[in-house]
């Protein structure tokens, strides 16, 4: 399955290749105060392989908090947030905001509340080693 997402204004945009065809697509509405602000809710699957295309750089607000070992890419725009990188042990992960895709029914999307409070920054990045989109290209 490919799914095509992108920032409101179309600055920030990816391609998401997800292994297989799933009925549904897990969505996590993330309780950070971030992501409680701009109504953040996330996917990954670790088999899927992610392209983003980025049309002017110096649109893009790269925003960091808290342990800093996650980066928001925000489009300086239109004010979206399209995906989230961690690098952990060199590589880049990402999570993507099934708010931004373009082509995918909404009744796919497996929504949940999520909360990551508590876990120390080892078990985070663990989390994120094993759920994330371990395949992320910028081109
Ligand atoms: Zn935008």
């Amino acid at each position: 399955m490919v799914i095509r997402g992108s920032c409101h204004c179309g600055n920030i945009g990816f391609t998401l290749e997800w292994a297989g065809d799933p009925a549904k697509i897990p969505a996590r509405a993330c309780g950070c105060t971030f992501c409680t602000r701009h109504g953040g809710v996330w996917t990954s699957h670790p088999g899927s392989r992610l392209a983003v295309k980025i049309a002017d750089e110096a649109l893009v607000s790269r925003y960091e908090f808290g342990t800093r070992t996650a980066t928001f890419h925000v489009c300086a725009r239109c004010g979206v947030p399209p995906l989230v990188t961690s690098d952990i042990d060199g590589r880049l992960h990402a999570v993507v905001n099934v708010n931004c895709f373009e082509d995918v029914d909404p009744s796919r999307l497996d929504r949940a509340l999520a909360s990551f409070e508590g876990e120390s920054v080892e078990q985070r990045l663990a989390r994120r080693k094993r759920n994330w989109i371990a395949d992320v290209r910028f081109l």
